[in-house]
């Protein structure tokens, strides 16, 4: 099985050869974790934004309400609570009022039963990949495309009520995919002010924490990431500082140096990107510590809480 549009790991632990280009805007070890040693990431806690949870063991219960287990059934889905007339952009109000926020949920759960589909090949500008992939699995059978869709929705959620009008590239509504070049069109399309694709990684058991992924600098075909390159690392840096508060956990130990941050020019959904866009993978599933935080849906409304946090400390800076 292919597992890779997003994750250069995955069963096939492959080297990373590449290091950050520039030096590291922060340095956390994993051994530096605590609360007075996280150094760098305070810089995106003083802007005024204000991450919620401390870091640590705290445990923050799942918000009422958010669906621990998400379905991708249409028919077991039950409808979306509208207590409100349906949502019109004029009538938001909060710090988030105007902006546009595309959630990109990695995969899809009906890729594994689409496969001639998803390897069908497409134009990411400097190659050719895979339409999609199926993403991963923990060893339970609990799939990266599940907690995608649920850490997505819960950021819906938390977005919706601070006033961003929020997108989903697909919500299990659609048999497969889209495909990566789709996937990027949509958030180009809809103008969107930031992007994020939500992942968890499937690694080797021992690789533990969270990486943000940063586009590289690419142009070549459809490809051109000049204008985001910078932006891009704006928001990654900040999601990755509110995501590391709100959840309590350790950036990569096997990417990134410790920094939770990494760049690369070969995902499709980065590549042909044109608004500001960065992936998150939120854990390792394969890797039985991870796999403990993925599966608790306490644990995953904190990962939605850090992403909108690191959102809207982006879009409100
Ligand atoms: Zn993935």
């Amino acid at each position: 099985m292919s597992y890779d549009e997003n994750h250069r790991d995955n069963w096939h632990h492959e080297p990373r050869p590449r290091r950050l280009r520039r030096g590291p805007v922060i340095v956390v070890t994993a051994a530096a974790l605590t609360v007075g040693g996280l150094g760098g990431w305070l810089a995106w806690q003083a802007d005024g934004s204000g991450g919620r949870a401390p870091v640590g063991s705290a445990t923050t219960a799942a918000k009422p309400g958010s669906s621990p287990t998400p379905t991708p059934s249409p028919t077991l889905a039950p409808p979306t609570p509208s207590p409100a007339p349906a949502k019109s952009p004029t009538k938001a109000t909060g710090p988030l009022a105007g902006r546009v926020v595309v959630v990109d949920p990695g995969h899809n759960p009906g890729n594994f039963s689409h496969t001639r589909e998803i390897n069908r090949q497409v134009d990411i500008g400097t190659k050719r990949k895979e339409c999609d992939t199926t993403g991963t699995a923990t060893d339970a059978g609990y799939r990266e495309a599940e907690f995608t869709l649920d850490v997505s929705r819960r950021l819906r959620t938390l977005l919706e009520e601070q006033g961003a009008q929020v997108e989903f590239t697909h919500d299990a509504d659609r048999p497969f995919g889209p495909c990566i070049d789709e996937r990027a069109r949509f958030g180009n399309e809809a103008k969107a002010d930031a992007v994020v694709s939500v992942h968890a990684d499937g690694s080797a058991v021992g690789n533990r924490g969270f990486h943000v992924i940063l586009p590289d600098r690419v142009k070549a075909g459809a490809a051109d990431t000049s204008k985001i390159v910078g932006p891009s690392r704006e928001l990654g840096e900040r999601i990755a500082g509110k995501f590391l508060r709100a959840t309590g956990s350790s950036p990569s130990n096997y990417v990134g140096g410790g920094t939770g941050l990494d760049v690369r020019g070969d995902l499709g959904g980065l590549n042909l990107s044109t608004v500001p866009k960065v992936f998150i993978e939120c854990g390792n599933m394969r890797d039985p510590e991870d796999v403990a935080l993925l599966t608790d849906p306490s644990w995953r409304q904190k990962a939605a809480q850090g992403l909108a946090d690191g959102i809207s400390s982006y879009l409100t800076r």
